[in-house]
């Protein structure tokens, strides 16, 4: 039997057929193939969800990172229409090329553009959204096998740009871009209260603001980007100095395999939180090591998104392979709850369907949405399945 496994290895399925498409005409024949057997399907990306969002054991997985490229592109209108399963590292140049490039970026390139808006990726920065806020349309292959396009206004794209893999298999997106443009970033660190006391200002001067908290140095690790008129450098400096194009400065390289639990909080309240997650790991998991990270996101109108109506931050805890994560991030995700916090769709939480309506206003219409263009559940794996309103 095939076997799938994410990025971090830590969730594998044994799908009945692990499929691979080059053309839309294949998933279409695929889909049509899973319904007639009475398999559900599941598209992967390039499977760097933490979360049980592709496993579908005994059932069959799609990967369509066989689409990928540039579709067409409108510089003058700042759009472009790109295959599915590109990875958001080989669209940067390719978009550079066409005068455009992302409004923002996530920590690392190597997802899909389908990817990344399953599951609302972002990046930080204050007046920066995530990636389901830029789509302006989007193509699938739905439960009949048919082709159908959705455009800005109508319900369907106003669910399925966080779609979870729910609605279809998303073969092809309209995103909205900027001009390209080029960004300088700088790093430092500092002690954690300093940079606790400088974070309004940080978040306010800059275009794009984080920090990583070390617990063991108890030090934190600031970065801030900002555009520039200056030329790239090459070869690119050390991450924390580049000067470059966006999509050669936005993301990091993170190549040790990890878990990671992230939840989004309203801004105003950001600080206390990390000051909650602060407290509790001096003094109850004294010996993790790995950072935690702080970021900001613009508020948005997307149904399922974190930012959802209210600017946010996000923070992030990280464990490596091989210990119980479970401890650490249920005791961090009580702190997050205090703090209306919803977690991000792609990392670990812990929170059934009923705990996730109570924070998206907007669930039972994201699923009506769904469940009109997939009544049978083609798409759903047990775990998505666990979360329908009954
Ligand atoms: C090292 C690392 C760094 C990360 N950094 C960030 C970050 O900075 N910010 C952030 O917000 N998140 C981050 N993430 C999380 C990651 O961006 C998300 O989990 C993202 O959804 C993964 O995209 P993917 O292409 O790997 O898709 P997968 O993980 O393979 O799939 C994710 C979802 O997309 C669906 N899907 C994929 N392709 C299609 C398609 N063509 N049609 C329909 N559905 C599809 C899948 O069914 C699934 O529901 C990070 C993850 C890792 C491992």
């Amino acid at each position: 039997m095939p076997r799938w496994h994410n990025w971090s290895g830590k969730l594998e399925s044994r799908p009945a057929q692990l499929h691979f498409a080059r053309s839309e005409a294949d998933v279409r024949a695929l889909v049509r193939a899973a319904r007639h057997s009475g398999r559900s399907i599941r598209t992967a990306g390039a499977a760097h969800s933490h979360a049980p969002l592709v496993a579908n054991d005994d059932q069959a997985i799609l990967d369509i990172q066989g689409l990928a490229g540039v579709v067409s592109a409108d510089p003058d209108g700042c759009r472009a229409t790109v295959w599915g399963g590109s990875r958001i590292f080989a669209l940067g140049n390719a978009l550079n090329t066409h005068g455009l490039g992302f409004a923002n970026q996530g920590d690392i390139d190597q997802q899909t553009i389908a990817g990344v808006t399953a599951t609302g990726t972002h990046g930080t920065g204050r007046d920066l959204k995530n990636f389901s806020a830029a789509v302006t349309g989007l193509r699938l292959v739905d439960a009949g096998g048919d082709v159908v396009e959705a455009r800005e206004g109508d319900p369907l794209w106003q669910a399925a740009r966080l779609h979870l893999g729910a609605f279809g298999v998303l073969t092809q997106l309209e995103i909205a871009l900027l001009p390209r443009y080029r960004l300088k970033e700088e790093s430092w660190n500092a002690p954690l209260e300093e940079v606790l006391d400088g974070i309004d200002a940080g978040i306010a001067q800059n275009r794009h603001y984080e920090f990583f908290w070390y617990p063991q140095a108890d030090s934190a690790r600031v970065k801030i980007i900002n555009e520039t008129d200056q030329d790239p450098v090459y070869p690119l400096a050390q991450e924390g100095e580049r000067c470059a194009w966006s999509h050669e400065v936005l993301p990091s390289h993170r190549p040790v395999p990890h878990t990671e639990m992230e939840y989004s909080v309203p801004r105003a309240r950001g600080r206390a939180a990390l000051e909650a997650v602060a407290r509790l790991l001096r003094t109850e998991f004294t010996e993790v090591q790995w950072p935690v990270e702080f970021r900001t996101v613009a508020a948005d109108d997307v149904w399922l998104s974190t930012a959802f109506g209210q600017d946010i931050v996000t923070i992030s805890v990280h464990l490596p392979l091989g210990e119980d994560d479970a401890p650490y991030y249920r005791a961090c995700e009580e702190i997050f709850l205090g703090f209306d916090g919803r977690p991000h769709w792609g990392k670990v939480h812990y929170l059934d369907g009923e705990q996730l309506a109570r924070r998206h206003p907007k669930w039972e219409d994201w699923w009506s949405v769904r469940d009109r263009i997939d009544p049978d559940g083609l798409f759903l794996n047990p775990y998505l399945g666990s979360l329908r309103p009954a």
